[in-house]
């Protein structure tokens, strides 16, 4: 999906706010109301406006290239289910409260699903009868709705909420653990390129055990999640490894790395096992976001489902599968919860809604309004997307909402600069304001 390269503020729709919304309890959920990005509709669900939509959009995007680079295919499953497919796997009656249930006019009963690995085993199930139909993963990025409790901290808890969910099937467990770690690289990866630390913590698989599931978390002070971990770790780059997917070693040798620099999440809230495997000068204690989690099961849906494949050897065997899982919507505030200052959102550029901000500083004047023009055209031409404020306010009131919203870049054309040839370049959390010619600025973003 391609998003528009360029808008002008006078056609588009942001509605910005001054005063602080007083619903919101959160630095992230009061800046997406101050910066026009939602609207709450009912507790946990949100329309986004433009702004907000087109940061979900990028976020996503990011999700999706990573996935589609270990080889998973895009698929796209509906919202609603029938229930009949969660008796089938034995989890509609213990779900409870959180999943919402409907029915349609006919008394059939149907939910919104809240995920969809029973979906995607009885897809499988249909389609896939051999061991030549894996080592295979699907995924999907679709809205979710789970009645939760509390919905609170604007879209983070919301109840309708964008999820990336992904799904492996495999033979053997070797294979099932190789497309374990793809997932887990991928997700090292989308993080890493949207600008964000978020960490694996090794989580609690529950009553199936093994040790395959792995929590991603954003480090934020405001989050929900403790973190306890090695500094070490925080220090890795994962672009900087650029592995070999389709080597299951290599794949596994960066696993391993990683799992060698923490032990249990649960094991290092203990103080003296922290304090034990962590040496002190490398102790990070902090606080954090889910992000992601992702799991892999086994057959605990193929066997129910019945999702088997005969075998070279012509036996028959459920297949092994894995659920990889990523907030995408969660993540527009998580990335603000970790990414803010004092005037507003500093987006990092792989996800800010538009690279710079072009801002007029006297609409009406003839030398003013050609060179905005002329330069919303050369940064179009450039590949860089462009917010231009060409409303009719205040230089102030222009300046305060372009800090608002994050924009990484402002452009300042002003009568002055105009006649000496110059405009004013910023960047969105430095000081400063550099003079240079149009197209050097151009340059200066492009670079
Ligand atoms: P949590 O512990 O935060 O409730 P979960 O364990 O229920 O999360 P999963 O079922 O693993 O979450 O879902 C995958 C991802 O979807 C999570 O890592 C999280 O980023 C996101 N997510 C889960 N619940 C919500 C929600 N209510 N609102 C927004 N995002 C959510
Ligand atoms: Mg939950």
């Amino acid at each position: 999906m391609r998003l528009s390269p360029a808008v002008r503020l006078s056609e588009y729709f942001l509605p910005t706010l001054r005063e602080v919304p007083s619903e919101a309890e959160i630095v992230s959920h009061r800046l997406m109301l101050r910066a026009g990005m939602v609207r709450q509709e009912a507790a946990g669900i949100y329309s986004w406006l433009p702004l907000g939509f087109r940061v979900m959009k990028k976020i996503e995007q990011i999700v999706r290239e990573e996935q589609d680079r270990i080889g998973a295919a895009e698929v796209l499953m509906p919202t609603m289910q029938p229930a009949d497919l969660w008796r089938r796997s034995g989890r509609y009656d213990g779900y409870g409260k959180e999943m919402l249930r409907i029915q349609d006019r006919h008394d059939r009963e149907m939910l919104f699903g809240p995920t969809n690995e029973e979906m995607i085993t009885d897809i499988f199930a249909e389609h896939a009868r051999s061991y030549k139909n894996v080592p295979l993963m699907m995924y999907h990025i679709q809205w979710k709705f789970r009645d939760e409790v509390r919905p609170r901290f604007g879209v983070m808890r919301g109840r309708e909420f964008l999820m990336k969910d992904a799904y492996s099937f495999d033979l053997t467990p070797e294979d099932g653990r190789v497309s374990y770690n793809k997932q887990f690289l991928a997700y090292l990866r989308t993080y890493a390129r949207m600008g964000i630390k978020a960490i694996p913590m090794r989580a609690d698989t529950g009553p199936i055990g093994g040790d395959l599931s792995h929590e991603f978390i954003l480090l934020a002070d405001t989050g929900e999640s403790e973190v306890y971990c090695d500094q070490e770790f925080l220090d890795i780059d994962p672009l900087s490894a650029e592995v070999d997917i389709r080597d299951p070693d290599a794949v596994q040798k960066v696993a391993d790395r990683y799992n060698a620099l923490y032990a249990r999440t649960d094991e290092l809230h203990e103080p003296a096992v922290f304090e034990e495997q962590v040496p002190e000068e490398r102790r990070y204690v902090g606080r954090g976001i889910e992000v992601g989690h992702i799991f892999f099961f086994g057959t605990k849906y193929s066997d129910p489902l019945n999702a088997k494949v005969t075998t070279s050897d012509g036996q028959s065997a459920p297949v092994l599968m894995g659920s990889y899982g990523v907030g995408v919507s969660r993540l527009v505030g998580g990335i603000i919860e970790a990414s803010h200052d004092d005037k507003g959102i500093v987006w990092p550029e792989a996800v800010a809604p538009f690279q710079v901000a072009l801002i007029n500083l006297r609409v009406g004047d003839a030398g003013c309004d050609s060179a905005c023009e002329d330069l919303f055209a050369k940064l179009q031409a450039a590949g860089i997307e462009v917010i231009y404020d060409d409303r009719d306010e205040r230089a102030g009131v222009k300046f305060a909402d372009m800090e608002l919203i994050g924009i990484p870049w402002q452009i300042v054309v002003g009568p002055k600069g105009v006649k000496n040839g110059v405009v004013e370049v910023a960047r969105r959390g430095a000081d400063g304001r550099d003079e240079m010619a149009p197209d050097a600025a151009v340059a200066r973003i492009a670079g």
